[in-house]
């Protein structure tokens, strides 16, 4: 039994989708659960809306237009046949959107959030799996909201690992059943609440999905299909050079999307792991070709080379957190700093701790770090630099580290034996 997960830009359109077709064709005689993400940029759309709806800014019907439009487009592209019953299914659904923004807000703007953008996880799936239909991929279309149960943190919903179990085992499980050759379509990102409303897992949470359910079914494996060859070096974005990598570990995985890497959801590896799941991460433009193989340290190829990987995190604010009195920066005080993080949800990306100062770096957030400083201020000499980069070297060498730090300004510099960091900033 296998597990996909398709993301947004695999469905993006009416070609991405036939893609997904023929992908799917490839493995003809495999029991598989496919999770599907929200159509292309869906789920920003579909953001725009709940935006526009709670907060009254903006025209929400306008947007639900433009959010109908781009269905209805690859609709006609995929069906030619109007009479084909994916129109009913995909219209009850932005009736149901039309519906939520026609009454006034039940409860706050999460809540609102989790109802309205789920949908777009309901809708591109009906699509997928018509179409594989249409193909003589013979496929059941699951809701999600069967069995991924999650308590109401809505928009960051933590998952009852327990219920889910259950209910993937009985909803699931017998579908893809060993020498059934079942393919379930369901959807990414999207949970439910014991009172039965919708939640999300936080964006890009399909990926995480996928995992949940592969964990609990024990799959062969996990396939996330992008539109690039694996898991590169780098982000194509901040770096030319990008190189893509074979294999990884588990644990070299969850550093790299730790330190900020965003090819994979962090919450996606430790179930895998746990359960020693394999994870490919391939192209669906080449679906043959190996792509990235994430395992066990013990499971890796003996030949794997260990390539460096650049991680940058741009916008960044370096701030420095002094006693008053020139007094020494002890446990008391390090437990009241991080309180005071805690307390304003500000994750910290790097801690650098000297006698007399104790610095970190963190996202250059706008609206909680005014706040933040005003808050340490109380008892602090608080000193900061913006627009600060935060850059990481896995497995570096001089030679990496010359690449990155040309004509920059070094703020911090920390290494280890297989990761260098530093704070740096241009110097023009
Ligand atoms: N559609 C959701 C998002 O764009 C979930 C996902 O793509 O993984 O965040
Ligand atoms: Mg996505």
């Amino acid at each position: 039994m296998l597990v996909f997960k398709f993301g947004g830009a695999s469905v993006k359109d009416a070609s991405a989708v036939k893609n997904v077709g023929e992908v799917m064709k490839l493995y003809s005689n495999e029991e598989i659960v496919v999770v599907v993400s929200a159509m292309g940029k869906m789920t920003n759309a579909l953001e725009k809306l709940a935006g526009a709806y709670f907060y009254k800014k903006g025209n929400p019907q306008s947007t639900l237009k433009e959010i109908k439009d781009y269905h209805i487009e690859i609709l006609n592209e995929l069906f030619t046949d109007e009479k084909h019953s994916i129109y009913d299914d995909v219209n009850n659904i932005l009736v149901e959107l039309e519906w939520i923004i026609e009454d006034k807000p039940i409860k706050d703007y999460d809540f609102e959030y989790d109802q309205i953008v789920s949908m777009g996880e309901m809708i591109s799936t009906k699509i997928v799996s018509a179409w594989l239909i249409k193909n003589d991929i013979c496929n059941i279309w699951v809701d999600c909201r069967d069995f991924i149960k999650t308590d109401n943190t809505y928009r960051e919903a933590k998952l009852n690992w327990e219920d889910t179990e259950a209910c993937v085992n009985k909803v699931v499980a017998p579908l893809v059943e060993k020498g059934k050759r079942g393919i379930v379509v369901t959807q990414g990102f999207v949970g439910v609440t014991s009172e039965n409303f919708n939640t999300t897992l936080g964006r890009e949470g399909s990926d995480y999905s996928a995992a949940i359910i592969g964990s609990i079914l024990k799959a062969e494996t996990v396939t996330i299909w992008k539109d690039v060859a694996g898991v590169l070096n780098a982000d194509p974005k901040w770096f030319k050079e990008t190189e893509k990598l074979d294999a990884l570990s588990y644990h070299d995985a969850i550093e790299l999307s730790f330190f900020g890497a965003t090819i994979i959801h962090p919450k996606t590896l430790k179930p895998l792991q746990n359960r020693g799941i394999p994870l490919y991460v391939k192209s669906f433009y080449n679906p043959k070709e190996e792509g990235t193989l994430i395992t066990s340290t013990k499971e890796l190829p003996a030949d794997v080379e260990e390539k460096p990987s650049f991680i940058f995190k741009v916008d960044q604010i370096l701030i420095s957190i002094l006693p008053k009195d020139y007094s020494f920066i002890v446990e008391e005080n390090l437990s009241d700093i991080f309180r005071i993080f805690a307390n304003f949800s500000v994750k910290i990306n790097l801690i650098q701790h000297a006698a007399l100062s104790f610095s970190v770096c963190v996202d250059g957030d706008r609206r909680k770090l005014p706040l933040l400083i005003k808050e340490l201020q109380k008892d602090y000499k608080v000193l900061y630099n913006e627009d600060v980069e935060l850059v990481t070297i896995r497995n570096y060498n001089q030679d990496t580290i010359d690449r990155v730090i040309q004509k920059k300004k070094i703020f911090v510099e920390q290494k280890s034996r297989q990761t260098a960091r530093f704070v740096v900033k241009n110097v023009d």
